[in-house]
């Protein structure tokens, strides 16, 4: 490795030059600052302006890496927005709220948002964009379902990192919980997912997405004292999303069965009967 102090007298300045935007961690001065020279010479900018057009590239760049950053870590299955979501698909969900959550203001808040509704209505959709627009807006989110969460839990319980994974858990900005109530828990299992909810009281956003209505939830925790607790902190400061409609992928394939053979690369779902016939 080259040093600033020894590297001066024998190295070229452009191969210090390299060496130091490298060590400092300005990969776009590095990259464009000929380029940008070259311009400001044609424009006849003075050397401020120059150093400025350069640091201000960085910063963008800066920012823009910071979101994909972001965006790796909080494990979405996909990246979806609200720019391809249909609002007069779903008429129960209300349009203003969700909007305005988008804006994130509930994170710093610190308050929850819960979806609820029958199953291909949009609710991962959304869930998804409010994890995206978090993201693009600086703050840390994690998504993960309820039966995942779960598992890592138990499997992180017997392998003695619980206290790390749920330090982990607390710390995010966002955690989205997606799928509540596909699966019954197991007593440890709805006692594990309880602990998170409850460490992240007050201290992050959850996210929670549900095919069953709140006087179901006892279901899915298998104990009524339980599930009251966990609503009482879940639905301490919360938006609800009413998401009940038809679902979305059903009125899909109903359009393409209208509109003609349906692509061969997706099974067709019968609308009537739910029958799936594989591609
Ligand atoms: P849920 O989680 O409620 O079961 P999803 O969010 O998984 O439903 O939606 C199923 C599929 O349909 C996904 O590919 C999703 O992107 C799409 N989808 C659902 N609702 C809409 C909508 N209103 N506009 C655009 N795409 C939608
Ligand atoms: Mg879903």
């Amino acid at each position: 490795m080259m040093t600033a102090a020894s590297s001066e007298t024998s190295a070229p300045p452009r191969v210090l030059l390299a060496h130091h935007l490298r060590k400092l961690k300005l990969p776009t001065v590095l990259r464009e600052y000929e380029k940008v020279a070259v311009e400001a010479a044609r424009e006849g900018q003075d050397h401020v302006r120059y150093l400025l057009r350069l640091v201000e590239l960085e910063l963008i760049d800066r920012e823009r890496r910071m979101v994909e950053r972001r965006i790796r870590a909080a494990r979405f299955p996909a990246v979806k927005s609200f720019d391809t979501f249909d609002f007069t698909a779903i008429p129960s969900l209300n349009k203003p709220l969700t909007l305005e959550l988008a804006r994130c203001e509930y994170v710093v808040a610190r308050d929850n948002v819960i979806a609820l509704g029958n199953s291909g209505t949009g609710k991962t959709h959304v869930a998804l964009a409010l994890g995206l627009a978090a993201c693009q807006r600086g703050f840390s989110v994690l998504f993960t379902t309820a039966a995942a969460l779960v598992h890592q839990l138990m499997e992180a319980r017997d392998e003695k990192r619980l206290l790390r994974l749920q330090t982990q858990l607390a710390s995010v900005k966002l955690l989205i919980v997606d799928e509540l109530g596909y699966v019954p828990l197991s007593q440890i299992g709805a006692e594990l997912l309880f602990e998170v909810f409850s460490q992240r009281h007050e201290r992050g956003s959850t996210i929670v997405t549900s095919n069953l209505p709140f006087d179901e939830w006892t279901s899915v925790f298998g104990n009524q004292r339980l599930t009251g607790a966990l609503l009482d902190r879940l639905t301490h400061r919360v938006s609800i999303l009413e998401m009940n409609g038809e679902s979305y992928r059903l009125r899909q394939s109903k359009g393409r069965r209208t509109k003609g053979p349906a692509p061969v690369d997706e099974p067709v779902v019968d609308p009537q009967t739910g029958k799936i016939t594989p591609a």
